[in-house]
């Protein structure tokens, strides 16, 4: 005899614990399983803080997934009792005809929302921590903010677990295979059964898919904390929005104001990249400050200047189009796969949580995810 479940959710990071939260409120028995202990720092949802934002200069498909995953964090918000979610703006800094400007402009367009295009001297006006070269502009998006990750995943297995989904930890999914038209799922410590599994096992979700082969690449991205002076309140969340920012043709940083661990910057994409996890280097050298110190003088001096305190290693997992990756695994319908990273992913984890439990429940979701489909990561999509 072995245990049988609804769904099982292998994965409790950003994505699975969310979706371990809507499929439990819905009434069905899931177990969740999670590799490490509760609060790990291996995968994609540790350091503090995540940038939300609404004018998506990526693509204007994804300003109604965001739009949906406010109202879930604020519902979370409220549920739990936890802050999570701070609304203090968001500058998007670039040339004027780059992709960062270019796109977020067209975001808000699409939508109809308010975006204000600012000069340096009206942003340093504002926002005085940002010194703005001269050819930069900066576009306001003022339902940017940050979300506290850990917070996040916290709350929503609290809250699955309270609707009565099954959480273990330092329960690895090992392998799994269908079992008729369900599937039989091993783990560490034994067998199980379910109807569905869900893959939302961040960098280690291609490493649980043999034979399917996705464009699935593990990125090094290391984030660094300064530490200007104490009385220095520019970078007060009320006084300095988070930013991306366009340093480089076609490459984005992006930061955040002052927060317990100091103010956290970083390159996106500009990091090693693995097939495994396991392969990536976690330590950091003192050197690999230098570009991002590099950059930041163009347009945030007095954090380029400052002393580092603090670093950390966190894996993005890319597509090669940096749009998510998620759909039913062609061969295994019960098979639900998730990957929504390429760096950008979490902002949305309360939506695709509830996305995932359309998906697993309904087999549809009111979302168009043409661009998500696995099949283009197949190699013949
Ligand atoms: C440094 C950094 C900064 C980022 N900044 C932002 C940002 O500002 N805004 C934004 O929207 N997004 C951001 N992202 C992206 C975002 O964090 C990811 O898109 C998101 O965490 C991906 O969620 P996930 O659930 O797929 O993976 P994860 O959150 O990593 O969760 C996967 C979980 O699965 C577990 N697991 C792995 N293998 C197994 C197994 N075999 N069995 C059971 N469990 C397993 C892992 O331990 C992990 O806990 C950032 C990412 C990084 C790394």
């Amino acid at each position: 005899m072995t245990d049988r479940y609804d769904v099982v959710v292998a994965g409790l990071g950003a994505m699975g614990s969310a979706s371990a939260y809507h499929l439990a409120a819905r009434g069905l028995r899931v177990l969740g399983l999670e590799a490490f202990a509760p609060h790990h720092a291996l995968g994609s949802w540790h350091g503090d803080s995540r940038i939300i934002r609404e004018l998506y200069f990526e693509h204007p498909l994804y300003v109604p997934l965001a739009q949906r995953a406010y109202e879930l964090w604020e519902e979370l918000e409220r549920e739990s009792g936890e802050p999570l979610l701070t609304i203090n703006g968001g500058l998007m800094i670039g040339p004027r005809e780059g992709m960062l400007i270019a796109g977020t402009l067209r975001s808000a367009a699409e939508h109809g929302l308010p975006a204000e295009l600012l000069s340096p001297a009206e942003v340093r006006a504002r926002f005085p921590a940002y010194e703005l070269e001269d050819e930069l502009v900066a576009v306001l998006d003022p339902r940017a903010g940050f979300l506290r990750p850990e917070a996040c995943v916290d709350a929503h297995r609290a809250l699955a677990a309270r609707r009565g989904a099954e959480l273990r930890y330092e329960e690895p999914v090992l392998a799994w295979e269908p079992d008729g038209d369900g599937v039989r799922v091993h783990t560490a410590r034994g067998t199980l059964t379910a109807d569905r599994l869900l893959l939302s096992a961040g960098a280690w979700t291609r490493a649980l898919l043999p034979g399917l082969d996705l464009a699935l690449e593990v990125e090094r991205q290391v984030t660094f904390w300064f530490d200007p002076p104490a009385d220095d309140d520019r970078y007060e969340p009320a006084r300095c929005p988070i930013y991306a920012w366009e340093h480089t043709s076609g490459y984005i940083g992006y930061g955040f104001p002052r927060l317990e661990r100091g103010v956290k910057a970083a390159l996106m994409h500009q990091g090693e990249t693995s097939a495994h996890p396991d392969e990536v280097c976690r330590a950091v050298e003192e050197a690999e400050v230098e570009p991002l110190r590099a950059a930041l003088r163009k347009m945030l001096p007095g954090v380029a200047s400052a002393p580092v305190r603090g670093h950390a290693v966190c894996l993005f997992t890319n597509t090669p189009d940096e749009d998510f990756a998620i759909g039913f695994h062609p061969a295994h319908p019960q098979v639900l796969v998730s990957s929504p990273c390429s760096g950008h992913g979490f902002k949305f984890a309360s939506a695709i949580g509830e996305l995932h439990a359309d998906l697993l429940t309904e087999g549809t979701s009111r979302f168009d995810l043409t661009p998500f489909r696995l099949e283009r990561l197949m190699g013949d999509g």
